[in-house]
């Protein structure tokens, strides 16, 4: 087994993934979201809120909540979103049926964030990404946000550089995100043991790749999604298959 030869396909399929043409990104099969979503010129709040909003529900439904709150509000412009209130924010994050698990907590970070883009970058979101920065500011200023950590940062930077295609100045901090998926694939494909936790999966995705470590974060996940499943791996459809130790029973 060759780990680089291994690495070397996955940041392949990486690299042809992030050169691909933009196209609408179905963040939630529901074409009034996604077009929300994916409209960063008028709404690149909605973006951000989403990303505030995903943590320990399911990503779709995260991504739906501010098309909800949109829907609720008749409108998300930041002009309106800035003068909800808190007591606002629950309100329409409860009413008529609760958007996520933690309704309360995530009012408080939807408020906060709200207020963190009306002054920190004069009510522009897209500021946060504009004049090609480097991968570690656009990650520290995910982080500032109340409610998002280093999994969600990295994600939120490889999707603006992957499907939106905003230009960075160096990958090197987006890591790896390292899912169910991910910590699956890369123990079955050799790249780390079967008991590698979260951090080490991040750390050997650096090692193996320091200048985009997550370039390989999509192929991964999608070769968990379609054939490395988590009782039987369907290996004759894998494009893994020839190089991987598992297929071949070496480990
Ligand atoms: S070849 Fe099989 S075990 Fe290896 S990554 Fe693909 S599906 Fe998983």
């Amino acid at each position: 087994m060759n780990k680089n030869s291994i690495c070397d396909r996955l940041v392949d399929h990486g690299k042809a993934l992030f050169q691909a043409p933009k196209q609408l990104i179905q963040f939630t099969k529901v074409p009034g979201a996604d077009t929300l979503l994916n409209n960063l010129e008028a709404h690149p709040h909605a973006f951000i809120l989403a990303c505030v909003m995903n943590r320990q529900i399911k990503a779709e439904k995260a991504w739906l909540i501010p098309y909800k709150i949109s829907e609720r509000l008749h409108g998300f412009s930041m002009e309106t979103l800035r003068h909800l209130t808190r007591a606002d924010v629950n309100q329409l994050m409860t009413q008529p049926e609760p958007l996520h698990r933690f309704v309360d907590k995530m009012s408080e970070f939807f408020h906060s964030a709200v207020q963190r883009i009306s002054s920190d970058y004069a009510g522009d979101a897209a500021r946060i990404w504009m004049g090609k920065p480097s991968s570690a500011e656009v990650v520290y200023r995910f982080l500032m946000f109340d409610g998002i950590g280093p999994k969600i940062g990295s994600m939120a930077a490889n999707i603006l550089a992957r499907e939106f295609k905003i230009p960075f100045s160096d990958y090197f901090s987006i890591n790896i995100s390292a899912d169910v998926h991910v910590r699956r694939v890369f123990p079955r494909l050799g790249l780390c043991t079967t008991d590698a936790g979260t951090e080490q999966v991040i750390y050997k995705a650096k090692a193996l790749h320091p200048e985009f470590p997550g370039m390989m974060d999509l192929p991964c996940w999608e070769i968990g999604r379609n054939w490395c499943k988590s009782r039987v791996p369907e290996c004759a459809g894998c494009y893994m298959s020839d190089l991987c130790p598992t297929a071949d029973g070496s480990i």
